[in-house]
């Protein structure tokens, strides 16, 4: 049972206490190896490093800081660091939700799509920013302990997000919808020149529509939202006849 090969990495940077303390909960089910950023990465989704060279500082058994992205780091792990597919990609645990259409921009989440590109079972794990770790611990290693229970299609992750406090159980849900505000901010810096700061001073509000990530998080529940990599809309591939008389038809 504990004989798995387990990757972590994160977009907080190696030394994120989030990533502590997956590194020593994934323990509990195999041997670990945290390949991860050497920085804060966030909001870098599934970019991958392809214009420069990538190096890899090992600090310690199992254990790498990474010059990439989240990607990159997953990749170089896989491919270099263990040079097979781990039995799990798991990464995270992310400072802050992942919820609704966060999860195009969290690094947290484009590793682990990475993970599962590379044939691995992957989650990414988020969390209110004032979730405290030590509550936060026994459910990671109950998800942990059960999750291989719940067969999930191919190319698809898990994405969890920790509520504030004692969650009242585990939930599965939908993506919600956020809307940000003062999205681009515009000031001047010493010299005059303008400068643009991107995300604003308020953070998202969400619909927090019933069943949806948002919902259930902010709610005290552990949100578990299935995540598929093939995005195109079956209710319009439904419609292929009504697709051709429109564009191959004969029509104005
Ligand atoms: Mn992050």
């Amino acid at each position: 049972m504990h004989n798995r090969t387990i990757l972590i990495t994160n977009d907080d940077g190696l030394w994120a206490p989030g990533l502590e303390l997956l590194a020593r909960v994934a323990a509990r089910f195999g041997r670990v190896v945290a390949v991860a950023p050497d920085r804060n990465r966030s909001a870098v989704s599934s970019a991958l490093s392809l214009h420069g060279i990538l190096r890899l500082h090992p600090l310690g058994e199992d254990r790498y800081a990474c010059d990439g992205t989240p990607v990159d780091c997953v990749l170089l792990g896989v491919r270099s660091v263990l040079e097979r597919e781990p039995d799990w990609v798991l990464s995270g645990i992310n400072n802050g939700f992942n919820l609704g259409e966060d999860v195009f921009y969290s690094g947290t989440v484009g590793a682990a799509f990475e993970g599962v590109l590379q044939g691995s079972k992957a989650a990414a794990f988020s969390m209110h920013p004032k979730a405290d770790l030590a509550v936060v611990e026994p459910w990671l290693e109950t998800f942990l302990r059960r999750w291989e229970y719940q067969e999930l299609g191919p190319n698809r992750i898990w994405n969890i997000n920790f509520p504030k406090g004692e969650p009242k159980g585990f939930k599965l849900c939908n993506q919600d919808n956020r809307q940000y505000h003062n999205l681009v901010e515009k000031r001047v810096d010493p010299r005059g020149m303008p400068y643009f700061w991107i995300g604003g001073e308020v953070g998202p509000t969400y619909t927090r529509a019933p069943g949806s990530d948002a919902e259930a998080a902010l709610d005290g529940w552990v949100a578990v939202t299935p995540l598929r990599m093939d995005l195109a809309c079956p209710e319009m591939l439904a419609k292929g006849e009504d697709f051709n008389n429109t564009f191959n038809g004969n029509g104005a």
